[in-house]
């Protein structure tokens, strides 16, 4: 069983919380995705896990055991890095198998002669050739065991480190940004990979990136992090369906969700500049209280039409099956820079080439079947 169990875990670097008081759980063989912008954290908590960072506070268990005072060697997790960290003096093969050679590991294996045949008698066993075999076919390296990592791509050099984890076996795989040094194809297709690799070797793994495609493709359940704290903790679905606040709604989703300031005002409805809109049925409940809100509504909700919120066509970027129209809104102002400023730009996205041009006015209609409502300072507002 390698359930993982984070209490109040809290990394203090020269002052600042780089961790601050992190807990969740995660269920033994999920995909967890850490995701979150440049310095949140999340390669902190990563490396605590691994033991490759202390914790300062708080407490790790995988299964029914406490980790965060073992070493790393006794943790029983591997650790796949973004750099690959591969051996360039040593074969795919010798790379692969490295990991088991250290675990027989004896002062001796230093001794250039007797060292190197005891390395090479446990790499000919039976047991072990067997494993790197199957762990070669798993990521299809086996034409490439006697070559050095010097002669692969960045993506064969990836899956290299991938079985240089996998043949340990462990309980829990820790990998770090592993994409983040191939192109956007390559990306694609590795993604896949490791997604099927989880599947087949069944164990829990814990992914960090800052990639929120990568996380909702990916993950089983993802952990969204700014400045050290977990903004929220849910499946793919969840976080993009039901955001618990601002940050979590424009990280998640491209182009990113409208916030539209607004005010609920009891018998009215909700009032967006000059025009008043009924409360949907889900946010019905929200209507007998007077105050100040963030409408959240997605790019993919809002349409070009008549009888909507007068603006002119601010941009039109073209993306191939769909365009995406950024459109200045006349009498209604958006809250979209998470440090308070505001504008008064929405972007939505229509099917197809739009051939509207800048400074056309146009009307947007907005679908709030799924809409959101925030308060002003970024708390999700619930019916
Ligand atoms: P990135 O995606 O850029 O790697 P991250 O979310 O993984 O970012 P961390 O690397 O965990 O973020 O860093 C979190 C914070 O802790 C940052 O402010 C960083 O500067 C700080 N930090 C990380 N490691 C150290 C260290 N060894 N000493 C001091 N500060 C550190």
């Amino acid at each position: 069983m390698a359930s993982i169990s984070l209490q109040g875990v809290t990394k203090i670097f020269g002052g600042k919380k780089a961790a601050n008081e992190i807990s969740f759980d995660v269920a033994d063989r999920e995909f967890l995705v850490l995701l979150g912008p440049s310095g949140c954290g999340k390669s902190t908590l990563l490396r605590m896990l691994a033991g490759l960072e202390q914790v300062t506070s708080g407490e790790i268990h995988v299964g029914p055991r406490r980790v965060d005072t073992l070493p790393p060697s006794d943790r029983d997790m591997a650790f796949v890095f973004q750099s690959y960290a591969l051996y360039p003096h040593m074969t795919v093969r010798r790379n692969i198998t490295f990991p088991l050679i250290m675990r027989e590991h004896r002062w001796w294996f230093h001794l250039p002669l007797v060292g190197g045949l005891a390395k090479r008698r446990i790499e000919r066993s039976a047991a072990v050739q067997d494993l790197v075999a199957r762990t070669a076919k798993t990521l299809a390296l086996t034409e490439m065991l006697d070559q050095y990592p010097r002669t692969l791509s960045g993506g064969q050099r990836q899956r290299v480190a991938l079985g240089r984890a996998m043949v340990r076996q462990p309980d829990v795989f820790l990998m770090d940004e592993p994409l983040s040094n191939l192109d956007a194809k390559l990306r694609t297709s590795m993604r896949a990979e490791i997604i099927k690799l989880h599947r087949e070797v069944g164990g829990t793994f814990v992914y960090v990136t800052h990639d929120q495609i990568e996380a909702m493709t990916m993950g089983t359940r993802i952990a969204l992090m700014r400045d050290g704290v977990v903004q929220q903790f849910g499946t793919p679905r969840e976080i993009y369906a039901d955001p618990a606040n601002t940050f979590v709604a424009r990280f998640i989703g491209t182009p990113p969700m409208n916030l539209i300031e607004a005010r609920i005002e009891p018998q009215r409805g909700l009032v967006l500049g000059n025009t008043v809109l009924p409360l949907p049925a889900h946010l019905a409940a929200l209507g007998g209280q007077a105050r100040d809100v963030l409408l959240g509504v997605r790019p993919h909700t809002m349409q070009l039409g008549a009888g909507g919120l007068a603006g002119k066509v601010a941009l039109v970027e073209h993306v191939g099956a769909e365009s995406i129209v950024s459109v200045q809104l006349e009498h209604a102002r958006t809250a979209h820079n998470e440090d308070g400023g505001s504008g008064s730009d929405v972007m939505i996205v229509v099917p197809g080439y739009s051939d509207l041009r800048t400074g056309q006015p146009v009307q947007v209609v907005l679908d709030l079947a799924e809409a959101v409502l925030f308060e002003r300072g970024g708390q999700r507002l619930r019916a």
